[in-house]
């Protein structure tokens, strides 16, 4: 049985590398849907329910995964086993998104990105049985629940061709 705080700790342990953190501000950047899928709570077979933090959308495999606002890339990578295929971005304001359990990673730690762009493609990787992206919202290391701010997240059509 995988405890709790050593999933948090990985967690933490990916947030705590060396990073400028920016003024932490409780005042909401408009964040964007990273997808557009149902919203469910648990992640099935994650070793660590009790602390999920964040929320999960189903989508296919190989839903375009899109940055939920301006920002830079702060980690991407597949060291959380419980996460799979893991990107943090890092927005003004000390808040970070978090998107996971994705099949193939588009960026790299430090690239600059804009909201909208093209993150990743979502898959089933890491603890889960189903297709689905895992997606959190924090402030600093502080992980706030996006349920909170769900009616205020905006639409984000995607790009045509
Ligand atoms: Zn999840």
């Amino acid at each position: 049985m995988v405890k709790a705080s050593a999933c948090i700790s990985l967690v933490f342990a990916v947030l705590a590398s060396p990073t400028a953190w920016g003024e932490e501000s409780l005042i909401l950047p408009p964040f964007a849907w990273p997808v557009a899928g149902q919203v469910v709570d648990e992640d099935d077979g994650r070793p660590c329910p009790s602390r999920h933090e964040g929320i999960d959308i189903l989508v296919p495999d190989g839903t375009e995964v899109r940055a939920s606002f301006d920002g830079t890339v702060i980690y991407a990578g597949s060291e959380v086993p419980s996460f799979g295929n893991l990107v943090l971005i890092r927005h003004d304001g000390g808040w970070v998104t978090v998107y996971g359990h994705n099949k193939e990673l588009f960026v790299n730690r430090g690239e600059d990105i804009k909201i909208g762009d093209v993150i990743a493609r979502s898959g089933h990787s890491g603890y889960v049985a189903r297709p689905q992206l895992h997606f959190e919202i924090r402030n600093g290391q502080v992980p706030v629940n996006p349920a909170r701010y769900l009616e205020l997240l905006k639409a984000q059509a995607p790009e045509l061709p």
